[in-house]
């Protein structure tokens, strides 16, 4: 049996107690290689590497490089951004000269300069750049988020899973001694040996 199991939901009729915490539960971690199943809250899905550890696709590992991409960017323009002064100080920078300048232009009849002379090109132009970048840092994480809600895909934690394998081993051995049993005494009645050996039933896909 390999350590892979998919969240699904049951109908309401078919909860279970949680494996953690018992409570009555409609999500269930199927493991199609047992197969294997347990009950369990959604919440214990969420930050709980001792239980659960997510297993994420392929398009959210992309995102997330992508991500990590443009968050260096990000930091190399942010700390030329720290040389050049701050963005927001150059910003400032402009408005205080425009003010200056169309004060001392109703005096003068030079026109102002487009450009502030104090404000190095390279800074302004990193400057949107920059905000290009930090909206496309914003898109692809909502993206990042968005597949990460939508992963069903976990792990077990190492300790966890080594008890379903153990307890599926019994379980097992527990059908084979039954199959022998049934072989041996013939004639015994099944329904007498049906109730001494209760095997659980695979859950059944709810609506969702
Ligand atoms: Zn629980």
């Amino acid at each position: 049996m390999i350590n892979e199991y998919v969240s699904r939901k049951v109908a309401l009729k078919d909860m279970q107690p949680c494996a953690i915490c018992s409570k009555p539960s409609t999500t269930v971690l199927y493991n199609a290689s047992g197969p294997d199943w347990l009950y369990t809250c959604d919440i214990h899905l969420q930050d709980n590497p001792q239980f659960a550890i997510p297993i994420y696709s392929k398009e959210y590992n992309d995102a997330v490089g992508r991500l990590k991409e443009v968050k260096r960017k990000i930091n190399t323009l942010t700390s030329s951004q720290n040389q050049l002064g701050s963005w927001d100080g150059w910003v400032t920078r402009i408005f205080s000269k425009n003010d200056k300048e169309k004060k001392d232009n109703s005096e003068s009849p030079e026109p102002a300069p487009v450009e502030p002379a104090d404000a190095p090109l390279e800074a302004k132009k990193d400057a949107e750049t920059l905000v290009e970048i930090q909206a496309m840092y914003g898109k692809i994480l909502d993206e990042v988020t968005q597949l990460q809600g939508k992963n069903r895909k976990y792990e077990l934690a190492k300790i966890m899973f080594e008890s379903r394998v153990q307890r599926k081993k019994t379980e097992q051995l527990n059908r084979e001694r039954y199959r022998k049993e049934q072989e041996n005494y013939s004639n015994t009645d099944p329904e007498e040996l049906l109730q001494k050996h209760v095997f659980p039933s695979v859950p059944q896909h709810g609506k969702q």
